[in-house]
């Protein structure tokens, strides 16, 4: 890790995972001092496990501080009413999250969610106290088209909103074609995109621009963390498939 912002390893368990799986998660716990000192790790777990794994992550609390933190992977825009099956902000803090993962190309895709949608997510999330990760990334046509930082600069332009700060922003970097594929970008590539991220939040956020964390997401895992978490502006990794192995995802934080 090349930058004085302190990594964080996320992990996004999308739609898997029942209750058995606390068993995975507690080796989490207990493997999570190995590896803390390297980066901060929040593990994303679909919404029936949150309040049973952000309990059981503060019973393994030490002087207050967690190893593990737990986070959400979508909200509604608003704080409650008549809008069923929808989980507000607020009630994934009740539920003990300390984040929310806004806008995932999974989202944007599946539930045509655009950029206006996501900033008024992320805005839900800091009105309940939380941290926004706003994931961005461009579609395998257009990276052809040569759109990538187009297509980032857009997203970045409508899904954050004003007075973004390293404490309530991180931002996810996540080509879709490198989801769940296998297939990532070169360390080139990410350096170009992150360079390119980093600079519209210096431009935007001024003095809060230089330690918001800009994490890496799509097809991560332990043989390739290292060298991508290397890349300058890398501040950690978003991750799926990775993240359900308490071993695979303990590699991964090493690498940091
Ligand atoms: P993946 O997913 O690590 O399975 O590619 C990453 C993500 O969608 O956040």
């Amino acid at each position: 890790m090349t930058d004085a912002v302190r990594p964080l390893i996320a992990g996004n368990w999308k739609m898997n995972g029942l209750k058995t799986s606390i068993t995975e998660f507690e080796a989490m716990l207990r493997g999570a001092p190995e590896v803390t000192g390297k980066a901060d790790l929040l593990v994303c777990p679909p919404v029936t496990l949150l309040a049973g794994f952000a309990a059981k992550a503060s019973s393994f609390g030490q002087e207050g501080k967690h190893a593990v933190t737990v986070g959400a992977q979508d909200c509604h825009p608003k704080a409650s009413g008549a809008h069923t099956g929808d989980i507000s902000a607020e009630m994934l803090a009740d539920a003990g999250a300390t984040a929310i993962i806004v806008g995932h190309s999974e989202r944007r895709a599946d539930h045509g969610e655009s950029d206006a949608v996501v900033r008024e997510k992320a805005l839900a999330a800091w009105r309940a106290g939380l941290t926004a990760i706003v994931c961005i990334g461009e579609t395998q046509a257009e990276r052809d088209a040569g759109k990538t930082l187009d297509v980032c600069g857009a997203q970045l332009k409508g899904s954050l909103p004003d007075d973004c700060t390293s404490g309530n922003l991180i931002v996810a970097y996540e080509p879709v074609w490198a989801i769940g594929t296998g297939l990532t970008p070169t360390a080139q590539d990410v350096e170009q995109v992150h360079k390119f991220i980093r600079e519209h939040l210096n431009q935007r956020f001024k003095n809060e621009g230089p330690s918001i964390k800009i994490l890496y997401g799509g097809s991560v895992k332990p043989s390739n963390a290292k060298e991508l978490m290397a890349v300058p502006n890398v501040n950690g990794a978003l991750v799926g498939g990775a993240s359900l192995k308490a071993a695979d995802f303990l590699a991964i934080a090493a690498g940091c």
